[in-house]
């Protein structure tokens, strides 16, 4: 028996530009894992649905403040955002990592990173690891609004370093950004669609029902392959 509905349409927010998960292709459109994802568990769970592509940390508000119902953006699921927020089924494991500019050899561990500058996007996990490990490290932290904007702080050396989720840094890797991954990724983290706490319980219910068909089908990876080749 199919879950019912109880809006006739669910606002979603999302990041701005976080490819894989969500980005904009060559024709201007929307695509990537979590775009995907959303889109066919609301055609397989008959729900209707409308994106906001506003980027993380106003994805986080929206959802808060009640002006959007739901939110995916590569969000890893932490005991922090579960006081918060209602999480799915974890859909993929991921991780944070450093990025240099390819060509820069003289960073290969944290304790390199001493007097440096490194970036992160507000409201992130790796936005937390740099604020708790600064003292350790002795860099200093420079917040930016995208994933987009850190590339390009690092291309004209406004930062030394980056630090986001490895999937991300992977595929910029792939698709040709110049950036070089020396130190050893931190594993761990897993990705969740969110609620505000205690709302749309409905919504989470088909997005794990949906999220559990794709599963069996093998559509969940084919979703995944069509995005990530290396597995990395
Ligand atoms: N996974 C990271 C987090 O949840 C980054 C998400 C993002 O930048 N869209 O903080």
């Amino acid at each position: 028996k199919k879950i019912q509905p109880k809006k006739d349409s669910y606002v979603i927010a999302s990041d701005s530009t976080f490819a894989p998960f969500e980005f904009q292709n060559s024709d201007g459109k929307y695509e990537g894992i979590d775009v995907d994802l959303v889109q066919r568990i609301a055609e397989l769970q008959d729900f209707d649905i409308e994106f906001k592509f506003i980027g993380f940390s106003s994805a986080v508000q929206a959802v808060e403040s009640g002006q959007a119902d739901a939110m995916i953006a590569g969000m890893t699921i932490t005991d922090e955002r579960e006081k918060s927020f209602d999480f799915s089924t974890p859909y993929f494991n991921s991780g944070i990592q450093i990025a240099v500019k390819k060509g820069n050899d003289k960073i290969h561990s944290y304790e390199d990173l001493k007097g440096e500058k490194v970036g992160a996007k507000i409201g992130t996990e790796s936005a937390d690891f740099l604020e708790a490990n600064k003292d350790k490290y002795g860099y200093t932290v420079k917040y930016l609004d995208t994933t987009d904007a850190l590339y390009s702080a690092l291309e004209i050396g406004e930062i030394d370093a980056m630090m986001d989720d490895y999937p991300v840094i992977g595929y910029g890797v792939a698709q040709k950004q110049p950036l070089a991954t020396p130190i050893p990724r931190e594993e761990g983290g897993k990705y969740g669609f969110a609620v505000k706490k205690g709302k749309n319980p409905e919504l989470i219910q088909m997005f794990n029902e949906g999220l559990a068909e794709l599963k069996r089908t093998g559509e969940y990876d084919e979703i995944i392959g069509k995005y990530v080749k290396d597995g990395s």
